[in-house]
């Protein structure tokens, strides 16, 4: 089973593999720079080589870097657009150094724009920073599962689809659990027609990932707060049936609940232990 959590990324990638080690976990996630700043920091690539072996020796893998939540290609704003196409491009052309990564980000908010515009800019950026690359980037480009919350873009299988066309590109998906529930697929009542719909809709080939998480609302709320696994309205039962699905349970799945490292290490435990 591939499972971990969200770490934090202060002492560098070395010491994040050691950590997602020493809790059992053998992918993780980590923000590519301050959720909500700019600059990242200089990268050690004397600390990334380290890691890399230590990946390797260790098993771990894929990791998923996820952008930063102030990027918002969906945004109003030229000034708020260029910051994402900026980011967004730095943070590939940083990834090339831990080859076969995932990067997650939220497609963004359309703030008033309306879901068509939303989706028009998202796509036109995501394909310029392709165009620009130089070759293609080894890393996977995933577009997240939103709750639907405010001006979201992303709220539903279709928005992500039309990202997907519109841009062209070989786009991947990452399935946040809270996030959909929020946003009022039923994985607790009927999670086989909800992985049927994204079939339909978007294709099992391109989910790539899974952010474990239960919540705090009830279906359809629209809100994503997070709750810790089976504490929340999704509940252990449910991701029981999430982690033994024969569509899912081969796919990375990285918590991103309101723990601790300890906390963070019981749940992988209580996971692994659903797994049969
Ligand atoms: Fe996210
Ligand atoms: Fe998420
Ligand atoms: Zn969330």
């Amino acid at each position: 089973m591939k499972i971990g959590c969200h770490l934090s990324s202060s002492g560098g990638y070395l010491a994040m593999g050691q950590t997602a080690v020493s809790i059992g976990a053998n992918v993780f996630q980590f923000f590519t720079r301050n959720p909500r700043g700019g600059a990242a920091k200089p990268i050690d690539k004397a600390d990334v080589a380290a890691f890399n072996e230590y990946a390797a020796a260790n098993g771990i893998g894929p990791i998923l870097a996820h952008a930063p939540y102030t990027l918002n290609a969906a945004g109003a704003e030229e000034r708020v657009r260029e910051f994402a196409e900026m980011t967004m491009a730095d943070d590939l052309r940083r990834l090339e150094l831990t080859p076969g990564a995932l990067y997650n980000f939220h497609p963004g908010s359309h703030v008033g724009q309306g879901a068509e515009k939303g989706i028009e800019l998202i796509s036109s950026m995501l394909r310029r920073i392709f165009d620009n690359f130089g070759s293609t980037p080894s890393t996977t480009v995933l577009l997240e599962t939103m709750a639907g919350k405010g001006s979201e873009v992303g709220r539903n299988f279709e928005e992500l689809r039309a990202i997907m066309d519109l841009s062209g590109l070989n786009l991947g998906v990452c399935l946040d659990t809270c996030h959909i529930w929020d946003g009022g697929y039923d994985i607790v009542g009927n999670l086989d027609g909800v992985l049927e719909e994204f079939d339909r809709v978007i294709g099992l080939d391109k989910l790539k990932a899974i952010h474990l998480n239960d919540t705090m609302n009830t279906l359809a709320a629209h809100k994503d707060r997070h709750e810790k696994i089976g504490k929340g309205k999704i509940g252990l039962e449910a991701f029981e049936r999430i982690v033994n699905h024969p569509k899912l349970r081969d796919l990375p799945f990285y918590l991103e609940t309101p723990c601790d490292l300890q906390g963070y290490k019981e749940e992988i435990a209580l996971l692994k232990g659903l797994q049969k």
